[in-house]
């Protein structure tokens, strides 16, 4: 399969592609602007495509662009799924169908990874028994390491810089501390906000009625940037019965699926357990599929030029243009065989789950 055609130079023209893909397949098609406009005064939108389908009470739901620049790789999966669905009617799923093109449509337009409040959406989906309230103690030692208050510069390397606090407190704690997710540092990496996100408030006045008569709902939210290159992992953010976890190693692979817990992880205000929790009483399990691009340092340093450039430096300079660049290689390399083999373990992903759907009890 050729897929560069499915990977998009840039948010306005992924978006015309998923549109148009969606009407190929008489799709039903809705638009929810987020009041932002992109680098060419483009409207910023999230858009939905409904199959009603002929078994209404499963639901395959596939959502791209939650961090943003990560939606340059989901928006190709989208297409690509699409394009096969329309090349073979026969692998059409009967089921309903609900794909949701860019969660953060400011962060891929701008090509960040957080939206145009900084803020890290997959921390910032809280549940109103939660606050948006805390950080890991550990990251007011590291915040001037992290985010330094400057434009970037090519000598500042933050894994030298990063040896002390790793010394000091070892490197799993470290790592969990920076990306757990903080409350109180707004210029920082991986805010997650003081107030619900324009998407909390869409996923909570929206997601039900997306779901229509649904029971059982398999939902995967795609990311890329974590792991080892090329390979994926499961991330399941919300609590998953005896029963589920069992199910999903016995079908998608031991190796492949992760559940993270909340006391683990130190997480809060993630996408999985907020879509569960609007679910209502759907059996619903979302997972994050996610792909590996570039080793963890790497992707955390092109994150942080990111942030110094897009907070401290000049918005028209070539090194802010060539930080905006390198993040997105960093979460959609151009590697040939990356594309090819990234794409090709989402399509599998997508039909283990329509075949999941009918076999799960
Ligand atoms: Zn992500």
């Amino acid at each position: 399969m050729v897929v560069d055609a499915f990977f998009s130079k840039n948010y306005a023209i992924a978006r015309e592609h998923f549109k148009q893909s969606a009407k190929n397949l008489g799709m039903t098609l809705e638009s929810i602007p987020i009041g932002q406009f992109g680098p060419n005064g483009e409207m910023l939108s999230i858009d939905v495509a409904i199959q009603s389908g002929s078994m209404p009470d499963q639901a395959l739901l596939i959502s791209s662009g939650l961090h943003g620049v990560e939606g340059f790789f989901g928006s190709a999966v989208q297409l690509a799924v699409m394009k096969k669905w329309q090349d073979d009617p026969h692998l059409r799923p009967t089921q309903r169908l609900i794909l949701i093109h860019a969660l953060n449509p400011y962060g891929f337009a701008w090509r960040r990874r957080a939206n145009e409040d900084n803020v890290d959406l997959n921390r910032n989906l809280i549940l109103s028994c939660e606050s948006f309230r805390g950080s890991p103690a550990i990251y007011k030692d590291i915040d001037h390491i992290l985010n330094p208050k400057r434009p970037p510069s090519r000598w500042d390397w933050i894994n030298f810089r990063l040896i002390c606090p790793t010394a000091k407190h070892g490197q799993a704690i470290l790592e969990q501390a920076i990306t757990a997710g903080q409350y109180d540092y707004p210029q920082g990496l991986f805010y997650g906000g003081t107030e619900p996100s324009h998407l909390s408030k869409i996923l909570s006045d929206n997601l039900d009625r997306w779901l229509g008569l649904s029971q059982k709902v398999i939902h995967l939210d795609f990311h890329t940037g974590l792991g080892a290159w090329a390979t994926y992992k499961l991330l399941f953010d919300h609590p998953l019965s005896d029963n589920q976890y069992a199910w999903l190693k016995s079908y998608f692979g031991n190796e492949s699926v992760e559940a993270i817990s909340d006391e683990q992880s130190g997480w809060k205000g993630g996408l999985g357990h907020f879509c569960k929790t609007h679910a209502k009483d759907r059996d619903y399990i979302c997972a994050l599929a996610e792909f590996g691009t570039y080793k963890g340092l790497q992707v955390l340093a092109g994150l942080r030029a990111e942030n110094q450039s897009y907070f401290w430096g000049n918005p028209n300079s070539r090194i802010t243009e060539y930080t905006r660049q390198r993040l997105v290689e960093l979460f959609c390399p151009k590697s040939a065989s990356w594309r090819k083999d990234c794409i090709r373990q989402a399509i599998t992903l997508v039909e283990q789950a329509i075949n999941g759907l009918s076999t799960k009890s």
